[in-house]
């Protein structure tokens, strides 16, 4: 236990936001009715991710009654992650819990969380876990995360939306990637002391899913080139083999000259052609490989995250203590 005193601490809630003006009074009903008796101090900071109904509004006037609530408003629809990477750079919390507007992460959840942060916990994920019956969503969620997990080797459980909480330390190394994010591996990546707590999603009460299916697939998309290395030992394969049938031209080309029933011309052909491809081939891989540790380097990922010993002495990734400013841009 390290709370004892400390579980007044101020806890952050993060929820990014795209046309909910039908979710958010409910929302913030029931997460009034979650909090009411807890001992932490809350803050709320609601980001706007280009609405066009009038769900900004309401969040505005409910800042301007409650001081605990913050409105960020992006500039456009910049996407979910995009949003709640906003909301977790202006989270000021020990710990931040993001979740989504529109009721499917079960306010009534925010309390065991905070429970397992004060026994120890760094990281507690939301593991959703789908009832019965299909749509082309779930299916296509589930076969990402078992590719992901295939081709990725980060063994990103399914069901791991974005309904988590994390401790400070665990954030200030995770802001300072700079790559396009992708929370649920960014977070599965960072290692520490994770636990885990299972729900079961209502259906969405209001509107319809913002998070459509192109915009599902371009996530996924970005998420696999971001954490797989597997394109490029396709390259390499693929040099391989294109290596081993010249090797077997050549051998062919050589027992036909020898034998005297070649072509004049033809082995030398043989030859040229099949190591020109494996060369272009093998070319291609060496300068997709530099290109994949240019992207590493460019991305900023730290080298390594520490386990701090005690609230008061957190050091954030590389070591460097986590009052530093985290990078800006995405
Ligand atoms: N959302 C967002 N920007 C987007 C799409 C969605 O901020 O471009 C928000 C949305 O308002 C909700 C959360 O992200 O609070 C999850 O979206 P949704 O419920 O549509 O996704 P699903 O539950 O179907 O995965
Ligand atoms: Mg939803």
């Amino acid at each position: 236990m390290r709370d004892g005193a400390n579980r007044s601490r101020l806890v952050s809630i993060v929820v990014p936001f795209l046309d909910e003006s039908e979710s958010l009074p409910r929302l913030w009903d029931e997460l009034a009715a979650s909090l009411r008796d807890r001992p932490e101090a809350f803050e709320f900071v609601f980001v706007d991710d280009g609405s066009t109904d009038d769900s900004p509004e309401f969040v505005r006037a409910l800042a301007e009654q409650d001081p605990r609530v913050r409105l960020v408003r992006l500039s456009r629809n910049f996407g979910h992650q995009a949003a709640l990477t906003a909301g977790l750079r202006a989270a000021a919390g020990e710990a931040v819990l993001s979740m989504d507007a529109d009721l499917q992460h079960p306010p009534q959840l925010i309390a065991p969380m905070l429970e397992r942060w004060h026994a120890g916990a760094r990281i507690v994920q939301a593991l959703r876990q789908d009832g019965p019956g299909w749509s082309a969503k779930r299916v296509l969620s589930r076969g990402f995360y078992r590719v992901f997990r295939a081709v990725c080797g980060l063994d990103l459980p399914a069901g791991a939306a974005d309904f988590r909480l994390l401790d400070r330390a665990v954030l200030e190394g995770l802001l300072r990637f700079r790559e396009p994010p992708f929370w649920r591996a960014m977070v599965h990546w960072a290692g520490f002391r994770q636990e885990v707590v299972r729900y079961t999603p209502p259906p969405r009460r209001y509107g319809t899913p913002r998070y459509t299916v192109r915009k599902s697939l371009g996530l996924a998309l970005e998420a696999l080139f971001a954490y797989s290395k597997a394109p490029i030992v396709f390259l390499w394969t693929l040099a391989g083999v294109a290596a081993l049938v010249g090797i077997l031209g050549v051998l062919d080309a050589l027992s036909a000259y020898l034998l005297g029933t070649a072509e004049r011309g033809w082995p030398s052909l043989m030859v040229t052609s099949g190591f020109l491809g494996a060369a272009i081939l093998a070319s291609l891989a060496t300068i997709a490989t530099y290109v994949e540790r240019i992207h590493r380097v460019v991305c900023s990922r730290p080298l390594y995250l520490t386990r701090p010993e005690a609230p008061t002495q957190e050091t954030g990734a590389d070591g460097q203590q986590p009052s530093d400013p985290p990078a800006k841009g995405l």
